[in-house]
């Protein structure tokens, strides 16, 4: 099959990389001007002249990348068949919808208020209680466009820092860490969902995630699945959702979701039975779906900014490395390696001595390893 990817980073990277053993082929359609996919066929298009021709090349199309507009995506959806639904996208896009629809799902959620002005952002904090987190209500990315109040007689400066018309205002969380569940749905409706992976961020960028996630109990991964199908069945999702969560005292709490393959997925690659890459591109393609069963433990680190010493990290028996053929840039993600092994013990060391060999890393501190 013929298969069409809204943007061409380093997801679409993956996904292709996936989707060749399955006789699949990929042209990728770049609005950034910068493609870094470096594989396929790929046509860059500014000006948004060669949509039909993108179009005219494949048999169906899905996205690696969110901030697209959904025009673009219903145009194509009146052509050709697009997965996930635009929709989809148009929930995502948007934290006010993501937030409601997460609510009429019965998907618990921070408390929260739209703000559309200094002054109403002041009053959502009173109302709330200080501290609260402002964010963009679209646009945002790795905690870009956000801000946290510690009390409402900030406002005008956080307001004024975000610079956007319409905020996302919500309650603080108070969290032992951050987890995310990510899931596949077939054209059938069939849904496979992996173990929750545990995610730890440095400075907004996600930098290790362990999974399966340690200590999670039952009832805590069957409510995370639970989320999982409401949202898919209810966008009549194709393909792979990821959502991030905080994990309470009080439960899970629903962060974000993004509609597609996933930074704190990419553990699946050698984690697991079947990639996330490999069980989008089986969704997609109508193929049944994969195994989503870990196989042992696993840790995927970041490769942010600077290479680091790769040879090094390549003499190591359990690495996997995985170089998105990008120039280094501060903040960059060029690339990431998954460290796998029988046990946490064992993957703790393991993960410490790989993160050795990459400058600027933080430290490992997980909810297993504190310090
Ligand atoms: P987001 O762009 O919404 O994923 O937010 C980026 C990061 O900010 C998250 O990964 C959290 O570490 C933090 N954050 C976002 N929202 C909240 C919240 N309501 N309470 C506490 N921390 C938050």
């Amino acid at each position: 099959m013929r298969i069409g990817v809204l943007g061409a980073g380093q997801l679409g990277r993956m996904l292709a990389l996936a989707g060749y053993p399955l006789a699949n082929t990929f042209v990728f359609y770049d609005i950034s001007g910068s493609p870094s996919v470096g594989l396929g066929e790929v046509i860059v298009d500014r000006g948004g002249e060669y949509l039909n021709d993108f179009l005219s090349r494949v048999d169906r199309v899905t996205y690696e990348f969110e901030h697209l507009p959904v025009s673009i995506a219903e145009r194509i959806a009146d052509v050709k068949p697009v997965h996930p639904t635009p929709r989809s996208l148009q929930v995502c896009q948007n934290r006010e919808a993501e937030k409601t629809l997460f609510g009429e799902l019965g998907i618990a959620t921070p408390k929260w208020k739209i703000a559309d002005s200094a002054e109403s952002l002041r009053q959502a904090a009173e109302e709330l209680g200080c501290p609260v987190v402002a964010k963009s209500n679209t646009e945002g990315y790795d905690g870009k466009g956000q801000a946290i109040l510690r009390s409402p007689e900030e406002a005008l400066e956080a307001w004024t820092v975000i610079n956007h018309p319409r905020l996302m205002v919500e309650k603080f969380v108070d969290f032992s860490r951050e987890v995310s569940i990510i899931g596949v749905r077939g054209a059938d409706g069939d849904v496979a969902v992996y173990p929750i992976a545990e995610n730890i961020h440095h400075n907004g960028i996600l930098r290790y995630s362990l999974a399966p996630a340690p200590s999670v109990s039952k009832t805590v991964a069957a409510e995370a699945k639970r989320y999982l199908h409401a949202i898919m069945n209810e966008l009549d999702y194709v393909g792979v959702l990821a959502l991030e969560l905080f994990d309470t005292a009080d439960g899970l709490v629903a962060n974000e979701m993004a509609p597609r393959v996933h930074n704190s997925g990419h553990w699946t690659i050698e984690g697991a039975q079947t990639s996330q890459f490999e069980n989008h591109i089986r969704a997609i393609t109508g193929q049944p779906l994969g195994d989503t069963t870990a196989r042992g433990v696993s840790c995927m680190v970041n490769i942010i900014g600077e290479h680091g010493d790769i040879s090094r990290i390549l003499e190591l028996p359990y690495t996997h490395v995985h170089l998105y053929d990008k120039a280094e840039r501060p903040g960059r993600k060029l690339g990431h390696i998954n460290v796998t092994a029988e046990h946490y013990d064992e993957l703790i060391w393991r993960v410490r001595n790989c993160a050795s060999f990459l400058p600027g890393v933080p430290e490992f501190r997980c909810s297993l390893a504190k310090g």
